[in-house]
Order: structure tokens, then C-alpha cells, then sequence
């Protein structure tokens, strides 16, 4: 089996940082999600590398009485109410025309005729499985209501991602949640990096974050965690559900770092070489709002990464694949 390059995109404009961030503080990146989402098409299509984008479900609905009417009656009960973004429904507009900070039919349409690319889940209200006073049956109903109004748009859904990728397979605790994923007919999700800075609410130094947020930050540009590559054949021992892990989030260019932009490339390269040469899985992710500043800095960027899988695809048949067709393969080589 050929290795294999992954990207998944957390599609999800404001209710992705609803709970840190007004849309006025980040009105920038926001309001070009709908431009962004039209350019990773037409470079993916010159490439031809295939998307995952994992949707948060409210973006689905075509206004808010549909929004409303897919809402599951058993919501999310976080200790911190910050969290739920139910309560916010008052205030946002009633539908895409009005307010394209909440709603994205026409992007997911767009994805949709594209044909080459997958739409996946990232929970229908951007549920935090990780965060107290939610549980399970809640987490159980918001994805069936995800489910639910993918399948109106005739879109079926087979992958999901974890909103802040809060989800730790290798625990027990965490097994009632992957049996709720397996229920709804979800094939693959995606996991964590194994280092410990990517796990640091799992361990004793979570009190020392920031330490770990620098330590994060300096891994974009330094080889700190490895590559991050997979043998995803291997570490799937449960074929009812398989784990994509990521390998790295494509950081935002950034103008403050900007000498340092080639050495974070330099990373991503190398990584991906890794994976071609030893047949393992790279798994490349972001935010479409990640690139709605400086978007042709981080659109160049992503045509470098583009060129090198052109360049690994031709020597090492290095081949991209959406999130369930390699979920497909890894089944079908049983
Ligand atoms: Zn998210």
C-alpha cells in the first residue's frame, strides 16, 4: 500500500470561536471564508488533491427556523455556559444572505458539485465532548441532529472531526463517546498527534499550559514531536472505527515570524516525505478561517505543499485521499 496525504478542513466560520471571540474582533478572517473555500477548490483541482471538510451542522441549515427545527431538545448542559452556543441563536440573522458569519449552504453546495471532495461532520453545534457538565446522550442527539440535516442536503456523512480535537481514543473514559460515533455509521475521525504537548489535559502538567502552547508554537518550525507520520494500517486495530491522527495544523502565515515561514514549510516537506517513502499516512489540517487574512501569503504557502505532493505523487505514488477513502482501503485490506 502507497502512503497517503490526508487534509482535513474544520469548516465552521464563527461557531468554530463563538465561545473566545465576537464577530467583530475577528471580522477579517471570517467574512472571507466563503473567497477561501472558492480558492482551495480551484488549487486542489490544479493539483488534484482531495479535502475533508469537517462541518459544523449548523452551517447546513438554510435559515434559522431550519436551524431551529434540526436542534436536538436534549442540548448541551456545560457547567461553564460560555460554551453552548444555543443561547447566541437570538441574536445571529436569519439566514446565509443576512449573515454569512452563521450559515454556509452555498459553500457546502459549491464543495458539494466540486465531486472530488468529502463533507464530513464537526458535530452539528460544535459540541465539546471534553468540556463538564455535558453527556453523553447529549452528545449521542447533537449528532444525530448533524446527521440529520447533512442527509436533507443529501450529503452522507462518514467522518468526523472533534471540535478542539478534544478526544483521547487510547483512553477508556473516552470509549462510550467512539461507540456514540459508531452507532451513527461514522467510519473514521480524526486523532490527536501522540506527543504530550498535544495531550497536555490528559497529564499532571496541565497546570504549566502556556509552557505547552510555546512548546506547540515552536514545533510548527523545529523538529520537537518527530514527524508525525503513521502506519495507519497498523495502529487500526478496531476496523469498525478507523483513526486518522494528524500530523501537524498548517499554521496561519504569520507576518510577525515571517522569516521563520520556510522553516515551518520545511516541517510540512519533510513530513510528507517521510510518509511517501516509508508508504505511512501525513495528515495535514486547518481552519478555512485560518487563511482569510493574508490569504494569497497562505495560499502560496498551501501551492508549495501542493507541488511537493505533485513531486511525491509522481516518485513515490504518494496518493491523497479524502478521510473515508482511506478509511475504505485500510477496511478493504482485511
Ligand atoms: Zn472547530
Amino acid at each position: 500500500m502507497n502512503g497517503h496525504f490526508v487534509i482535513s478542513l474544520d469548516y465552521e466560520i464563527h461557531w468554530g470561536v463563538f465561545d473566545k471571540r465576537s464577530v467583530e474582533d475577528y471580522k477579517q478572517n471570517l467574512q472571507n471564508v466563503g473567497l477561501v473555500i472558492d480558492r482551495l477548490l480551484e488549487l486542489s483541482k490544479k493539483y488534484n488533491v482531495k479535502l475533508t471538510f469537517a462541518t459544523v451542522g449548523f452551517l447546513f441549515a438554510k435559515d434559522k427556523d431550519e436551524l431551529k427545527a434540526f436542534s436536538p431538545k436534549n442540548k448541551p448542559t456545560y457547567n461553564d455556559k460560555k460554551f453552548s452556543p444555543y443561547p447566541m441563536l437570538d441574536s445571529i440573522g436569519h439566514d446565509e444572505n443576512d449573515d454569512p458569519f452563521h450559515y454556509a449552504l452555498s459553500g457546502i453546495n459549491k464543495i458539494k458539485a466540486d465531486g472530488n471532495h468529502e463533507i464530513g461532520t464537526h458535530t452539528f453545534c460544535h459540541y465539546y465532548c471534553h468540556i463538564p457538565g455535558q453527556n453523553i446522550a447529549q452528545f449521542d442527539d447533537d449528532l444525530n441532529s448533524a446527521i440529520k440535516i447533512a442527509e436533507k442536503r443529501e450529503v452522507p456523512i462518514k467522518s468526523l472531526v472533534f471540535p478542539r480535537n478534544m478526544i483521547d481514543p487510547h483512553k477508556a473514559v473516552d470509549q462510550p463517546i467512539l461507540d456514540v460515533l459508531k452507532k451513527h455509521g461514522i467510519a473514521s475521525f480524526r486523532g490527536k498527534e501522540n506527543s504530550f504537548i498535544y495531550n497536555i489535559h490528559i497529564t499532571k502538567f496541565y497546570k504549566n499550559w502556556l509552557i505547552f502552547k510555546v512548546l506547540k508554537f515552536l514545533d510548527a518550525y523545529v523538529n520537537i514531536t518527530g514527524s508525525n507520520t503513521y502506519d495507519v494500517f497498523k495502529i487500526n486495530n478496531d476496523k469498525s472505527l478507523i483513526n486518522l491522527p494528524s500530523s501537524r495544523m498548517l499554521r496561519a502565515y504569520s507576518n510577525k515570524f515571517k522569516k521563520f515561514e520556510s522553516l515551518k514549510l520545511k516541517r510540512i516537506k519533510k513530513g510528507m516525505t517521510k510518509a511517501a517513502k516509508k508508504n505511512e499516512m501525513f495528515h495535514l489540517w486547518w481552519h478555512p478561517h485560518n487563511f482569510g487574512a493574508q490569504t494569497e501569503q497562505n495560499f502560496a504557502n498551501l501551492e508549495e505543499i501542493f507541488k511537493t505532493y505533485k513531486s511525491l505523487n509522481k516518485d513515490y505514488n504518494f496518493e491523497s485521499s479524502t478521510m473515508t477513502e482511506l478509511t475504505n482501503k485500510i477496511k478493504a485490506s482485511l
